[in-house]
């Protein structure tokens, strides 16, 4: 279920420099960025009333938008400030913050030259993207038509609209037959990522094997969970990770912020068990969030 509209709820959003109604808060059809992709965006979480790496999140807002050519009429203080005004003012505890960055509508064409950029920031609660039930199984992942972009087709690196395209026809691709998520392979072939999180992988060596970030986002989690793994005494080795080398895999998880670290139970035929090293990195990123003690 869906839940209430997300126009249609009570509380405040910041946008434009203010915090106003959130039902206020909406822009025109004739908006650049609805018809070009001229958008960047964040995902952060709120862990027992504290944002989670929220510099790291208003950077990469910054960084996305250069990407695309947008300068944000911010600063990385000002965006961290606003959005614990934000979560103040909506009394979030545990929740999810959206800060997002467009072109407005001063143009309509190609060029968009003279827009303005505007951004907002809204937040609301949220508990957790996959449920209970499906994070201790391991979710269902099959693999995507699409593939991630080489990096000079696409702004890969940002956290852009525009590459979201594919993944909610890869997601929606995915749940019509019965899977939780998609597995998208890069433009060579190899093991790229999901469709909102990284990928890991557990291998015969004792290692944990992830995929380099060439042609996708280097989550903030991801860097987060090599950074655990390596305190827990898991060695991590970034490289190019072919799909058939998913048959010698003894743990797989995705990490990301709405996803955190979910095992994987299943990618088309390739079957794994979470073990050990899920559960000793669940653990540890939960106590890094501020979840538990
Ligand atoms: N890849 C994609 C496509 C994503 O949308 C996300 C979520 N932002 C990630 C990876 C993981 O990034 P992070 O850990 O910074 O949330």
């Amino acid at each position: 279920m869906a839940g209430a509209p997300f126009d249609d709820r009570d509380g405040l959003i910041w946008q434009d420099g203010k915090l106003i109604p959130w039902r206020d808060a909406t822009l025109h059809v004739l908006s650049h960025a609805l018809h070009y992709a001229s958008a960047v965006f964040e995902g952060v979480r709120v862990y027992n009333g504290k944002v989670f790496k929220l510099t790291e999140h208003s950077q990469r807002l910054i960084d996305s938008g250069e990407m695309l050519g947008m300068k944000i009429p911010y600063t990385v203080e000002e965006l961290d400030a606003a959005t614990l005004e934000t979560v103040k003012a909506n009394n979030i505890v545990d929740g999810y913050i959206r800060p997002v960055a467009w072109r407005g509508s001063e143009m309509m064409g190609v060029s968009a030259q003279q827009t303005s950029i505007h951004v907002a920031i809204a937040t609301w609660e949220w508990p957790s993207y996959f449920s209970p039930e499906m994070r201790k199984k391991g979710i269902r992942l099959t693999q995507s038509k699409w593939r991630r972009p080489a990096p000079d087709t696409a702004p890969v690196h940002a956290k852009a609209a525009g590459l979201y395209m594919i993944c909610t026809m890869s997601k929606h691709s995915a749940e019509d037959k019965g899977y939780d998520d998609s597995l998208f392979l890069n433009w060579k072939g190899q093991i790229a990522e999901a469709t909102g999180a990284n990928i890991f992988l557990l291998m015969p060596d004792g290692k944990l094997h992830t995929p380099t970030p060439d042609c996708f986002l280097n989550g903030i989690t991801r860097q987060t969970v090599i950074g655990l793994a390596k305190e827990n005494g898991y060695e991590v080795v970034e490289r190019e990770i072919e799909l058939e080398e998913l048959a010698d895999a003894q743990e797989v998880f995705v990490t990301g912020t709405a996803a955190e670290v979910t095992p994987v139970g299943e990618i088309d035929q390739y079957k794994f068990t979470p073990g050990k090293v899920c559960e000793t990195l669940i653990e540890a990123y939960e106590k890094a969030v501020g979840k538990t003690a």
